[in-house]
Order: C-alpha cells, then sequence, then structure tokens
C-alpha cells in the first residue's frame, strides 16, 4: 500500500534512555557531514514517483520526526494529525458501528461533543460516567466496545487510576484509549499501562507556544496502527508541515518548560489556597492546569479573568504564557462544571510577577 513505508522502521532504538532525553534526540537526521541537526519543514504536495511517500496526504518527512519522538516518549507508534480532535475521531473510528464508548462526562467537552455527534447519528453509543465515584468507568464498561480514560479530565481535574481501570476494561473486552494531553509523558505513559491508545491535543503542552494546532494518536500493536494511518489518509486528517515542525520544535524543551510551569501551578495553588476572596481551589498535584472559584460567583468570576494584566483571558492551555477562563462561558460545557470555575493554564513566568498579577486580579475582581 502507498505511503507505508514506516512500518519497518525501528521503534524501540532508545528503550533505555530517559525521557527527557528522548525528547531531545528522537526524531533527527542521520549524522552525516553537513546535514542539519533538525529533520528541515518539507511543504510538499507531492514526490517524484517510485519512493515511499508518492503524495502529500499518505506522508510527509517532518511528520514522521515528531511521530518518532511521540513514539519514543510514549512507547508505541505514532500516527500525527491536524488537531487533538481529528486525532480523536479517528481513534474513535475503531468503535464498530453501532458500538457503545465510556467516557467521563467532565472530559474535553469537543471530544464528548464529538461522541454525542457520532450517536445522534446513529454511528454509536456514549455511556458519560460521574469518575469522582470509584470504579465508574468500570462499572459502565460491560458490552463496551470503548473505555475513553482521561486523567485529569479538563476542567475538572478528576484522576483515576489508569492501570486498574485498563485491566479491568479489558477483561470487558473493550479498547482502552487514553487522553494524555494533561500529564504528557513526562507524567505517566499509558500504553506501559495498559492503554491501547494514547491520544494527545499536541496543540497543548506538546506544542507549548500557542502557535499551532495538531494532534497524535500512539498506539503499541501494528494492526491498529495500520488503521489509523488508514484513517489520516482516507479523511485528509494531514497536520501541515509547518506545524509538525513547530510541534517537534515544542518537544525539544517540553522537560524544562513542563518542570517549571509545575512548579508555578504548585505555588500558584497554594497561594490562591490561603487568599480571603477565593473559594475553592483545585489541582491534582501534578501538571500545569489547576481552576479555582472566587468568591461572588460567575459575575466575580468574569471580573477577575478579565483584569489581569499578565495573565490573558484565552482559551486553551499549554503555552508559555498564563492564561485563564471562565469555562462555562462556552454553552458547550456541562452544567456540572461550577458556573464561577476559573480554569488556568500555568506558563513558565516569573512566580512573583504571575502571583502579583493574579492577587491584584482577585482584588479587582
Ligand atoms: C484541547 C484538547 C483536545 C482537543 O485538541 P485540539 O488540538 O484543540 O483539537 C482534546 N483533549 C484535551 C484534554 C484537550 O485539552
Amino acid at each position: 500500500m502507498v505511503g507505508m513505508a514506516r512500518s519497518d522502521r525501528p521503534q524501540h532504538l532508545f528503550s533505555s534512555l530517559s525521557s527527557e532525553t528522548l525528547a531531545v534526540v528522537a526524531g533527527r537526521p542521520e549524522r552525516t557531514p553537513d546535514s542539519p541537526l533538525n529533520v528541515p519543514i518539507t511543504p510538499a504536495s507531492t514526490y517524484v514517483a517510485g519512493g515511499s511517500l508518492e503524495y502529500g496526504r499518505y506522508g510527509n518527512p517532518t511528520w514522521e520526526a515528531f511521530e518518532d519522538v511521540m513514539g519514543a516518549l510514549e512507547g508505541g507508534r505514532a500516527v500525527m494529525y491536524a488537531s487533538g480532535l481529528a486525532a480523536a475521531a479517528a481513534t474513535l473510528s475503531l468503535v464498530p458501528e453501532g458500538g457503545a464508548v465510556v467516557v467521563p462526562r467532565h472530559a474535553y467537552n469537543g471530544t464528548v461533543g464529538l461522541m454525542q455527534d457520532a450517536a445522534r447519528r446513529g454511528r454509536l453509543e456514549v455511556r458519560e460516567v460521574d469518575v469522582s465515584r470509584p470504579n465508574a468507568l468500570v462499572d459502565a464498561a460491560e458490552g463496551a466496545a470503548m473505555v475513553w480514560i482521561e486523567s485529569p479530565t479538563n476542567p475538572a481535574l478528576e484522576v483515576v487510576d489508569i492501570a486498574e481501570t485498563a485491566a479491568a476494561a479489558r477483561t470487558r473486552g473493550a479498547l482502552v484509549v487514553v487522553d494524555n494531553t494533561f500529564a504528557t509523558p513526562l507524567v505517566q505513559q499509558p500504553l506501559a499501562l495498559g492503554a491501547d491508545v494514547v491520544v494527545h491535543s499536541a496543540t497543548k503542552l506538546l506544542a507549548g507556544h500557542s502557535d499551532a494546532l495538531a494532534g497524535v494518536a500512539v498506539v503499541a500493536d501494528d494492526p491498529t496502527y495500520e488503521l489509523l494511518e488508514a484513517y489520516r489518509r482516507l479523511h485528509g486528517a494531514t497536520p501541515g508541515a509547518l506545524e509538525a515542525y513547530l510541534a517537534t520544535r515544542g518537544l525539544r524543551t517540553l522537560a524544562v518548560r513542563f518542570e517549571r510551569a509545575q512548579d508555578n501551578a504548585r505555588r500558584l495553588a497554594e497561594h490562591l489556597e490561603r487568599h480571603e476572596d477565593v473559594a475553592v481551589v483545585r489541582y491534582p498535584g501534578f501538571g500545569t492546569v489547576l481552576t479555582f472559584e472566587p468568591k461572588g460567583g460567575a459575575t466575580a468570576a468574569h471580573r477577575v479573568t478579565t483584569a489581569s494584566e499578565l495573565v490573558v483571558c484565552a482559551t486553551s492551555l499549554g503555552g508559555v504564557e498564563t492564561s485563564w477562563e471562565r469555562r462555562r462561558r462556552w454553552a458547550g460545557e456541562p452544567v456540572t462544571v461550577p458556573d464561577a470555575l476559573i480554569r488556568v493554564s500555568v506558563g513558565i513566568e516569573g512566580f512573583t510577577d504571575l502571583w502579583t498579577d493574579v492577587a491584584q486580579a482577585l482584588t479587582r475582581g
């Protein structure tokens, strides 16, 4: 089949290296004199016939560089897509017609929206569960084709035990998918914990600079890899070469950005907890995203998020800059997400500058 040349590429060359090192060394060109250190951007809609790529929708060397790094970090084979939701759609295509998918009700609203849309069309059945209840995913997994884990969830920040859930879901015959966008492979590697597919919005922490949309699915087994690669080709869910380059470049600094932002997030959570105008703070203890609810409800939350000068009021997350928004400003957000909840994506600024701005926004809000 055309565009399938990568099946013979070695995938576990780097099994002894740490994630921090893999993020730097994987996906590089061969070390021949005068070759660049980075795989260049290849803007190509077609290639000279007779090779393994043939056409721009089938493959691109710049995608492959990103896929090689992500495959190394997650311990599998990666397929890059145009966005996180394109990766989610490709992964959902693994559910047979009419099959049931179990998903946390507070999973990313675009993911749940995609599933609900497929359900309305009669393609599949969605079982939305409350993962703050122990075993909720497993209890709903009987007869399901897929169990979709997001841990932590966006934006409720609920955490589930991936290994336990994956093992129980598998004995019930379900495919196990983990959206690893919030934790990144630096915190957890779901394939090693028993998941079949890992998906990411690479738009967020992996690319990391709020300048590119991209997604990726990583799998452990070759038949699933072939299906996901075929989906990209057949549905045209292809990333741009520039986005692939930016995402790969982002991965090079993932470990330092993550460490720094996580440190800021921990400190911000502590400071918010002690602030008199804050009612609730949620932080799972790791990662770069936290949420809080100011006293005074949705009106106060709106005022706080628009009173900051350093922190930008914007959706999305995982950039080097700290951003926040009141989540319920989105009509698609479930009503079980508190009306005043502000989701904060913590960046890598100096902490004192960050806290000074957040504190003045709280006072003005
Ligand atoms: C943003 C996000 C997505 C969707 O990714 P896009 O790149 O915006 O399509 C999926 N899952 C989670 C957890 C997200 O935060």
